[in-house]
């Protein structure tokens, strides 16, 4: 077994769709990055990068690289899976917790969950993300962005821990 941990934070403007776990979510503002500024997503690829021992996220999509210029995080998430894949591991479970005062996330978790689960070839029971404020302390409290952390259990192909 190995595991990993993923950390990430983009701050919140207007004139940007709020892409979280892959998801388009209705709100006024939307993360600004060099890609879809996706945190959930950036979040699992760093702990699935750290769990696999094979650095982390800017190392593999740096942000100098056009390719990357506004590029849907759930494909950056295909390649690192693809990756590390190819090394035999499968997702053991994944849990992530979102820092956000707004919107309410809670109707769209299943729909993330999914999202993140067809692309790690693992069933939705196996990928846990929970949203919770910063209680209104700091920038995070203050709406200015939205946080994520992540943290992954890879397991060898074929042990899957049933
Ligand atoms: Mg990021």
């Amino acid at each position: 077994m190995r595991i990993g941990i993923g950390y990430d934070v983009h701050p919140l403007i207007a004139g940007r769709p709020l892409i979280l776990g892959g998801l388009e979510i209705p709100f006024g503002k939307g993360l600004d990055g060099h890609s879809d500024a996706d945190v959930i997503t950036h979040a699992v690829i760093d702990a699935v990068l750290g769990a696999a021992g094979e650095g982390d996220i800017g190392h593999h999509f740096g942000v100098s690289d056009p390719r990357y210029q506004g590029v849907r995080s759930l494909r950056l998430l295909e390649e690192t899976w693809r990756r590390v894949k190819a090394k035999g591991f499968r997702i053991g479970n994944l849990d992530a917790t979102v820092v956000a005062e707004a919107p309410h996330l809670a109707p769209h978790l299943r729909a993330m969950a999914a999202n993140l689960a067809q692309i790690l070839d693992s069933e939705t029971a196996r990928i846990n993300i929970k949203p919770t404020t910063a209680k209104g302390l700091g920038p995070l409290g203050a709406g200015e962005g939205i946080a994520c952390l992540a943290v992954v259990l890879l397991v060898e192909a074929g042990d899957e821990g049933r």
